[in-house]
């Protein structure tokens, strides 16, 4: 599929999509969505207002008993038609995504099917009841718990995996029998309009899923979380807005489930098998060109392997191909936005000024797009901004630690806990290490945790609930308990 472009998707909506309908924003309002490899306008959506909002809410109200009345097994069954269109048409889908965010085709097509496997784990998981009947210790009565939807959520997500992160929060919802509706991120709102419409092709009733692109994020959020109607909040984005969303959800009470920010740790122990970690660094940093909530953003060393370490990610990442996504031979694309691609640099020359030794990279390429190029700075002191923030691009880090306990202290020093990578030859030690490491989820001899059926989520400031696996259901269905004489 050479030369992709946005025609070939014949039924793509380019408005909202309320209630089963594609309408135009209450005030005709449209936003641009532009494409990373140029810079230039790919298309334009509809813009939601908060009267579109109110409107979804209404079409998710209407459709919530009869959804959540609906059997499992049906409920299970349209997902798993999800899971087929959506497999069926993931040439497209990966190049949709490609276009829109930017990412290398590769990284597109592995995300489609990321994205997809969510329909079908949460097919599986919509027909395992999880209720239980105990009798009381007093033995006077039984204490019977049910489980039952949370009722309307409000679904919130980020641009750098567009469909992924959007099928993690439907999946579960659908399955528990709640109604959605969907506000994507404005850089990349065409992938969730894409999801809206094989959600429908599968089955999914009207009013049950709803997607609202939306410019003016903060009011039309805010006034979700402020009708009764809406139970729930699932975000997917930075810790900054997770926290102004966890006050607003404060007012009516909402259950939140937050997926923040990350600031991974990739720890290389002198035992380690280079070969594996060089090629697990290259996993955990490069996917996505370093845009992802998981991506490691800090190589802490040990001293004996580091100069080699070093040389060796050095040597992989000057080897990347640089260009659009959607060119076949890509293996890193551009970055979403200009304010994206400047803020790497922000970073990178700011640790040069700290004394970071720039190996490869450190600038961003002389050409039109968001891009920057692969990027290892060595000797990076700490206190250097750079290993304190989300660098969300193509650049490695590398410091350099002496002992265990040390590296332990500098992976834990950030108010960030998503997830954390060792790679070291000793599964015990390894495992020791991974009860130490104050994040969510550990990459143990692996670049890449995430999967459909675990658990994904982060301690400290990067969250509160899972996403994934058995848990990711489970934040979706109150527990209602029942005492019954018998
Ligand atoms: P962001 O926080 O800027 O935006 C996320 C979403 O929130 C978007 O849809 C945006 O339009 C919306 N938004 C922004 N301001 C809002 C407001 N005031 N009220 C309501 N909604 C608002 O994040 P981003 O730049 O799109 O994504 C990158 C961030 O997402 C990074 O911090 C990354 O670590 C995080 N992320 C986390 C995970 C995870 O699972 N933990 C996964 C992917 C991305």
């Amino acid at each position: 599929m050479a030369d992709f472009s946005l025609d070939q998707i014949s039924d793509l909506p380019l408005d909202l999509y309320i209630g089963g309908k594609v309408v135009p924003a209450s005030d005709g309002g449209r936003f641009d969505v532009l494409d990373p490899a140029t810079g230039a306008v790919l298309t334009s959506v509809a813009d939601g207002t908060v009267e579109d909002a109110m409107a979804a809410v209404d079409a998710a109200d209407a459709a919530a008993a009869d959804w959540a009345a609906t059997a499992p097994r049906e409920r299970a069954e349209i997902l798993r038609r999800a899971f087929d269109l959506m497999t069926e048409r993931r040439e497209e889908v990966a190049h949709l995504i490609s276009l829109e965010n930017g990412k290398a085709l590769p990284d597109a097509r592995g995300e489609t099917a990321y994205a997809a496997e969510f329909f079908r784990w949460y097919a599986e998981e919509a027909v395992r009841g999880s209720g239980s009947v105990m009798t009381a210790p007093s033995g006077a009565n039984k204490i019977v718990v049910l489980r039952q939807p949370v009722g309307i959520c409000v679904l919130v997500t980020p641009w750098n995996f567009p469909a992924a992160m959007a099928t993690r929060k439907i999946g579960p919802a659908l399955a528990a029998g709640c109604t959605v509706i969907l506000k994507p991120a404005s850089d990349t709102p065409l992938t969730a309009l894409l999801m809206a419409r094989i959600l429908e092709d599968a089955g999914v009733p009207a009013g049950v899923v709803n997607v609202l692109p939306a410019r003016r994020s903060g009011a039309v959020v805010s006034a979700m979380l402020h009708d009764p109607r809406v139970r729930k909040l699932s975000f997917t984005g930075s810790t900054e807005v997770g926290r102004v969303l966890l006050r607003e959800a404060a007012d009516q009470v909402v259950n939140c489930s937050m997926e923040l920010g990350g600031n991974a740790p990739f720890l290389v122990l002198d035992d380690a098998d280079l070969d594996a970690a060089v090629e697990g660094a290259m996993i955990a940093k490069m996917r996505n060109a370093g845009e992802a909530c998981t991506a490691a953003n800090r190589f802490y060393v040990h001293e004996a392997v580091a100069g080699e370490f070093g040389r060796r990610l050095a040597e992989q990442m000057s080897s990347m191909r640089v260009g659009p996504g959607t060119r076949d031979d890509t293996e890193v694309g551009p970055l979403v936005n200009e304010e994206s691609a400047a803020k790497v640099d922000q970073l990178v020359q700011g640790a040069v000024a700290a004394g970071a030794r720039v190996v490869v990279g450190g600038r961003r390429p002389d050409r039109e797009g968001f891009y920057y190029e692969p990027t290892v700075l060595l000797d990076v002191p700490l206190g250097a901004e750079i290993l304190g923030e989300e660098i969300f691009g193509p650049v490695a880090p590398v410091i350099t630690f002496t002992d265990e306990d040390e590296a332990v202290r500098m992976a834990n020093d950030t108010e960030y806990g998503l997830v954390s990578y060792i790679y070291t030859r000793d599964l015990a030690r390894g495992l020791r290490l991974s009860e130490r490491l104050d994040s969510g989820m550990v990459g143990l001899n692996r670049g890449l945790v995430s999967d459909p059926a675990a658990p994904f989520g982060g301690t400290k400031q990067s969250g509160i609930g899972r996403e994934g696996g058995h848990e990711g259901m489970l934040d979706y269905l109150e527990s209602k308990y029942v005492a019954v004489s018998w």
